[in-house]
C-alpha cells in the first residue's frame, strides 16, 4: 500500500463528498522495539512511530451527520449521527473514528458532524497498530477542529477509552503514545504508570543496521480471548502477590512468587517482570553503546513470549529463527501476539540474506508468503494541511 499525497487525498475527498476538506491530519503506526504486554501492567515499553501512516481528510458539517469513507477495500460510505453513537452497532473500521468522537463526547467536548476520508498505508492486523493510527489521526483532527486543546497525554487517554469502551478491545496506552508522541530517529520510552515519556535516540541507520518487519499474514484480533486471558492472568498475579500492578514486582521477587502462584500464572508473571527489566536494560544499552548492542535483549524477549507468556505462533517463531540464523543480530515478535509481525534488527549487509532465508523457510513450511519491509523511527501525529 502506498500513501496518497495530501493533494490526492483532498481531491478524493472532493470527489466523494462534493466539498473541500477543512484539513488533513496524519498519524503513524508503530513498532514496539521491546516491552510486550507490560503496558497494562503499569510497566515500561519502548515503541517507535514508523514511516507508515494513516491520513484523514476531514470536513466539518453544519448538521450532526457523520459520513465515513476509506480508500481501503470496497467498503462504501458509512453514515452515522453524533447524537446516537453506539459501540454495539458501529461496524468494521468505522468503530475507530466513531469511537474517538464518542470518547471526546464523554469528556464533554461538543463534536460537530463531519465528513471523513481515510487513507492508510499501515498494514492491517499486522501488529503495527493500524487501528491506533486511525484513532490518533482522528483525535488529532478533532482536537484541532473543536479547539478542545487536549494535551498529548489527554489524547492518549481519549483514544484508549475509545478502544476499551467503544471498540471493546481491552488495550493499554502504548500504541497511542507512540503514534501521538513519537519523534524521528527516536524510540519512545514510556512509563505506563504515569505516562511519562523519554525520547531515546534509536538510529539504526547510523549503526549500519536496518529494522526489518516480517508480517506473517497470520491475522490476530485483540477482541478475541487470548489477549483478555493474558490480561486476566496478570491481574490475578498482582492480586495474589499483593501489589497494585506487576510493575511493582522485581526480578529478585520471582523466586518467592513461584511458591505463591500456580504454574501458568507464575510464567505469565515472569514474562512481565523480566520484560520490564529488559526494557530498562535496552534503554541503558542504547544510551551507552547504541542499537548494535541490544540484539540479545530482543532474543530474550522473544523466548519469554514464546515460552512463558505463550503468545507467539509457529510462523512468528520461524520468522525469528530464520532471521537470527541468517545474519540478524536480534529478533522478536512484536505487538499483541497470536500472529502479526516479527522484527529483525539486521546489518545492512545481511538484509538480503535474511529476506531470502525467511521467504524460503516460509515456502518450505507451506506458510503464506510473508510481507517483509523496513521501518524507520518517524515523526508522531501531525496536521498536514
Ligand atoms: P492492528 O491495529 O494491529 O493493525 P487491529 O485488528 O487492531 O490490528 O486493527 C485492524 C482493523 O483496523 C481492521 O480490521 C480495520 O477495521 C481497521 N483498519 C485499519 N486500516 C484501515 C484502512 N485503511 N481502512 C479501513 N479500515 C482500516
Ligand atoms: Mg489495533
Amino acid at each position: 500500500m502506498t500513501a496518497a499525497s495530501t493533494t490526492q487525498l483532498a481531491e478524493q475527498f472532493r470527489a466523494a463528498f462534493g466539498s473541500e476538506p477543512d484539513g488533513v491530519w496524519q498519524a503513524p503506526g508503530r513498532v514496539n522495539l521491546i516491552g510486550e504486554h507490560t503496558d497494562y501492567n503499569e510497566g515500561f515499553v519502548l515503541p517507535f512511530a514508523i514511516d507508515k501512516t494513516a491520513r484523514v481528510a476531514v470536513g466539518v458539517r453544519s448538521d450532526s451527520t457523520v459520513r465515513l469513507l476509506s480508500t481501503y477495500g470496497d467498503q462504501g460510505l458509512t453514515t452515522a449521527d453524533t447524537a446516537t453513537l453506539d459501540g454495539r452497532t458501529a461496524k468494521g473500521w468505522t468503530k475507530y473514528p466513531l469511537g474517538v468522537i464518542w470518547s471526546l463526547q464523554q469528556r464533554g467536548i461538543d463534536v460537530p458532524g463531519l465528513d471523513l476520508l481515510l487513507d492508510s498505508n499501515v498494514p492491517l492486523g499486522a501488529g503495527l497498530s493500524s487501528s491506533h493510527a486511525i484513532e490518533c489521526a482522528v483525535v488529532s483532527a478533532l482536537n484541532d477542529i473543536t479547539g478542545a486543546g487536549l494535551s498529548p497525554e489527554e489524547m492518549v487517554l481519549a483514544t484508549q477509552r475509545a478502544e476499551n469502551d467503544f471498540v471493546g478491545a481491552p488495550t493499554g496506552i502504548m500504541d497511542q503514545s507512540a503514534s501521538l508522541r513519537g519523534s524521528a530517529g527516536h524510540a519512545v520510552f514510556l512509563d505506563c504508570r504515569d505516562q511519562s515519556v523519554e525520547l531515546v535516540p534509536f538510529e539504526a541507520e547510523a549503526a549500519r543496521l536496518v529494522m526489518l518487519v516480517i508480517d506473517t499474514k497470520v491475522s490476530h484480533s485483540h477482541a478475541d480471548g487470548g489477549y483478555a486471558s493474558r490480561r486476566a492472568s496478570c491481574e490475578l498475579g498482582a492480586e495474589v502477590l499483593g501489589v497494585k500492578a506487576l510493575r511493582d514486582v522485581a526480578p529478585g521477587d520471582l523466586d518467592e512468587a513461584s511458591g505463591l502462584l500456580d504454574e501458568v500464572t507464575f510464567r505469565r508473571v515472569r514474562h512481565v517482570v523480566t520484560e520490564n527489566d529488559r526494557v530498562l536494560q535496552t534503554v541503558e544499552l542504547l544510551g551507552l553503546e547504541g542499537p548494535s548492542s541490544i540484539g540479545g535483549l530482543l532474543d530474550a524477549s522473544h523466548a519469554s513470549m514464546r515460552d512463558d507468556f505463550e503468545i507467539s505462533c509457529a510462523e512468528l517463531d520461524l520468522a525469528v529463527e530464520a532471521s537470527r540464523s541468517n545474519g540478524a543480530i536480534g529478533a522478536r515478535m512484536t505487538g499483541g501476539g497470536f500472529g502479526g509481525a516479527a522484527i529483525a534488527l539486521t546489518p545492512v549487509a545481511e538484509e538480503q540474506r535474511v529476506r531470502t532465508a525467511v521467504e524460503r523457510a516460509f515456502a518450505e513450511a507451506g506458510y503464506t508468503a510473508p510481507d517483509i519491509f523496513t521501518v524507520t523511527p518517524a515523526a508522531g501525529a501531525m496536521r498536514l494541511a
